[in-house]
């Protein structure tokens, strides 16, 4: 067990066990990009290696006392700073009742680490509490601040931490994880965690449903229009649906542009690619730009109060218009 055991962002990975070896260790770390990409078992793995007796200073055996007391949460000095069950925000007081133990000794390990997650959580008010932690820390207090883009944290917390953008990982990263199911590791969209938890039984039986929407309104003529807006009818039934169907849609969407445009290395569907090449075949790809142009309409809709069965109406309408041979379409 150690950093040799974290998948992809090997560069990172590197550049950090460099500063650990030279002891000359940045207080304020930012870890930034996607969910489920491994930043905050990454974080966990740098407070192991700040406090492993056994392996270090670049490395964590993952087995001894501290290491096993990080991985559970339990070590006295490494903190997560979270918001609190029912808050939006990480409150001003978890700011100060950290900074009250930031003079004191480490109780048990090397080094005190704070691992503040997600820093974009922070308000204004703990925000500049927290500065005053990173302007001025305590040689052996570490700073990593968790966050999707760092663009939504206060420039003077950014200016003070070394930024590590994460990227996704890659198909073959994602495949070696166990994900067998080949649309699993492409819906993951490069997080593991994503890959992991979704319910890909789910997934497709939604995929399913806007398949069969998609093709009923490409296909419908004036005496299946009925049904075309029965589908429609069924893709509109509750909000929650409604958006990840739209999530759905968009992801089918893209699929035929990456057929059409003779890129299908990228297509997230590719255990249906025959039929997503039927479709792809049956209109000019500037029509399938136009209903995704419409689609990403009805996304911004959904922000609002909108009607949505008038608006999968609507889009059956505009995807019926693309067969060449459609009645709608003289209309
Ligand atoms: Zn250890």
């Amino acid at each position: 067990m150690g950093f040799d055991q974290f998948i992809g962002n090997r560069k990172i990975v590197g550049r950090i066990r460099t500063k650990l070896k030279q002891e000359r260790f940045p207080h304020g770390l930012m870890f930034a990009g996607p969910e489920g990409v491994g930043r905050r078992t990454f974080a966990l793995m740098v407070a192991k290696a700040l406090n492993c007796p056994l392996q270090g200073p670049e490395d964590f055996c993952g087995d001894c006392t501290h290491c096993r007391r990080i991985q559970s949460g339990t070590h006295p000095d490494v903190q997560t700073v979270t918001v609190e069950e029912e808050a939006t925000q990480i409150k001003i007081v978890q700011i100060r009742q950290l900074l009250s133990t930031l003079e004191m000794k480490p109780l048990e390990g090397r080094n005190k680490v704070f691992i503040i997650d997600p820093a974009n959580l922070l308000n204004q008010e703990s925000s500049n509490a927290l500065l005053k932690g990173l302007e001025e820390p305590p040689d052996n207090s570490f700073f990593m601040l968790m966050a999707v883009n760092v663009h939504e944290l206060l420039l003077t917390i950014r200016s003070r931490c070394q930024i590590y953008h994460f990227a996704p990982l890659t198909l073959d990263e994602i495949r070696s994880q166990g994900i067998t199911d080949e649309f699993a590791v492409r819906w993951s969209q490069g997080s593991i965690g994503r890959a992991r938890s979704a319910d890909i039984a789910a997934i497709k039986a939604q995929r399913e449903l806007v398949l069969d929407f998609i093709e009923a309104a490409v296909n419908a003529k004036d005496e299946t229009l009925r049904d075309m807006l029965s589908a429609s009818a069924d893709l509109s039934r509750t909000r929650q649906d409604f958006s990840g169907h739209l999530t759905m849609m968009a992801a089918v969407l893209g699929d035929i542009l990456y057929l059409t445009e003779g890129t299908p290395d990228n297509v997230i569907c590719a255990d249906i690619r025959p039929r997503l090449e039927r479709l792809a075949s049956s209109a000019p790809a500037e029509r399938w730009v136009r209903v995704s142009e419409f689609l990403r309409v009805m996304e911004n809709s959904l922000k609002g109060h909108i009607n949505r069965q008038m608006l999968t109406d609507a889009m059956a309408l505009v995807t019926a218009e693309i067969s060449d041979d459609n009645p709608v379409k003289s209309r």
